[in-house]
């Protein structure tokens, strides 16, 4: 279990102001300016040397992600975009970490765009956190008001400028390069890659695209040292992370804990334990409603962490831990989730715009039982179809659920087709 002394995010629960003040006596701002001082290269190094991975769903490295932008500046602008499009079912961490703690991201936003060589940034606030957008617009106002962003940003000789774009309720928009199409007053479509967001990104710059969260520890691991952070969790899965716990527990909530917690630790210790005690328990998605659920067997022992999850053909995702006890309806609340990705899906591609349409319909019979057998394994089929032959990911996230679905509770499906084959032949004799 994480020890006070290593919380990162010490006002998450906002037992304090978050103006600059009371962030500033939490050590926000402190030494900023001899942080940046100390050059690019070793930022970059210093965050890779952390292990600090993406805290958004994907979990890919935050320094070698740095270092893919051009070294050379002045030919083109360079560009830090924040994506704080939380929109993720279950996810709800980036939201309280703008709400309670903002001067956090403000100052990683600070320290990361120097690092790639960005005179300014955008952080794209999904629309519904208007509170969030005000508080973090405030916090802004504010350092731009003590001269720690700006021009000669803390003294430091870097002029930095800092905005904040409202998303308008699309998921898509969580999508990077959705996200910069948004940012550029388009509509919000995922676009080919390559080219990169590091090659081409906000109007054809070099941009990089880093989650709330990810920038947010930065800081604090410049002050405490890559070593530190990387002494906590386990090997490749380093430091700490923001878990959102929902559903049927106790105590929903979002807790800063270790990487690699147990999953079963994590819900006893801080969210109250599955109502009704572990033994209700039936399943738990647990990176937010993109990756596969996990039966009740695999969550007595899996850990939290990138590789311990990938390894039960699950994931991390956004660490959004959803809890689901023996009165759940499985079948349906996965039909739910492919009803979300069917309405979400931007319609680009054919079988994210069809094939997500297919799953829904096909569920909703699943639910109801009015389906053969043998279309359990023609349902896997059309996930296999859309899995990996998609622009961006929400194919994937679309696929996954169901995949989980049939993969731990094939014989739920079966149960219903055949009680309710049952029911029909007993009607018409
Ligand atoms: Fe759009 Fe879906 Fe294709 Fe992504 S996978 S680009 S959401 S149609």
């Amino acid at each position: 279990m994480l020890r006070d002394e290593d919380r990162i995010f010490t006002n998450l629960y906002g037992f304090e102001d978050f103006g600059l003040e009371a962030a500033r006596a939490r050590g926000d701002w402190d030494n900023t300016k001899d942080l940046i001082l100390k050059g690019r290269d070793w930022i970059i190094n210093e965050t890779k040397e952390s292990g600090l991975r993406g805290r958004g769903g994907a979990g890919f490295s935050t320094g070698l992600k740095w270092s893919f932008m051009p070294k050379q500046t002045g030919a083109r602008p360079h560009y830090l975009v924040i994506n704080a499009d939380e929109g993720e079912p279950g996810t709800c961490k980036d939201r309280d970490l703008m709400r309670h703690d903002p001067h956090k991201l403000i100052e990683g936003c600070l320290i990361a765009s120097f690092a790639i060589g960005a005179n300014a940034c955008y952080i794209y606030i999904r629309g519904e956190f208007y509170n969030e957008g005000s508080n973090l617009q405030r916090a802004i106002d504010e350092a731009y008001a003590a001269g720690l962003i700006g021009k000669n940003a803390c003294g430091s000789g870097w002029d930095f400028d800092l905005y904040l774009h409202r998303g308008a309720g699309a998921y898509i928009c969580g999508e990077e390069t959705a996200l910069i199409e948004s940012l550029e007053g388009k509509k919000g479509q995922p676009r080919n890659k390559p080219p990169f967001p590091a090659q081409a990104g906000l109007y054809s710059c070099p941009t990089t695209v880093n989650n709330v969260e990810s920038i947010a520890v930065v800081p604090t691991i410049l002050r405490r040292g890559a070593a530190w952070f990387a002494g906590l969790g386990r090997p490749k899965n380093t430091g700490t992370k923001v878990f959102s716990i929902s559903g049927h527990v106790n105590n929903p909530c979002n807790v800063e804990e270790e990487m690699g917690i147990p999953l079963k630790e994590l819900i006893e210790k801080h969210a109250g334990g599955v109502r009704g005690g572990w033994d209700n328990l039936l399943a738990i998605i647990p990176g937010g409603s993109s990756v596969p659920l996990l039966p009740r067997s695999i969550c007595d022992t899996v850990l939290m962490d990138f590789d311990s999850l990938r390894d039960q053909r699950s994931g991390l995702g956004t660490a959004a831990v959803i809890v689901m006890d023996k009165s759940t309806d499985v079948v349906k609340a996965i039909a739910r989730l492919s009803k979300f990705y069917m309405h979400e899906s931007c319609g680009q591609c054919t079988p994210c715009r069809e094939g997500t349409g297919w799953m829904w319909r096909v569920m909703e019979r699943m639910v109801q039982g009015k389906a053969r057998i043998d279309e359990i394994d023609m349902l896997f089929d059309v996930t296999k179809e859309i899995e990996g032959h998609t622009i961006c990911a929400l194919g994937d996230a679309a696929a996954w659920p169901v995949q989980g679905l049939i993969r731990h509770f094939r014989p739920e499906m079966e149960r219903r087709i055949l009680q309710y084959t049952g029911t029909q032949r007993v009607a018409a004799e």
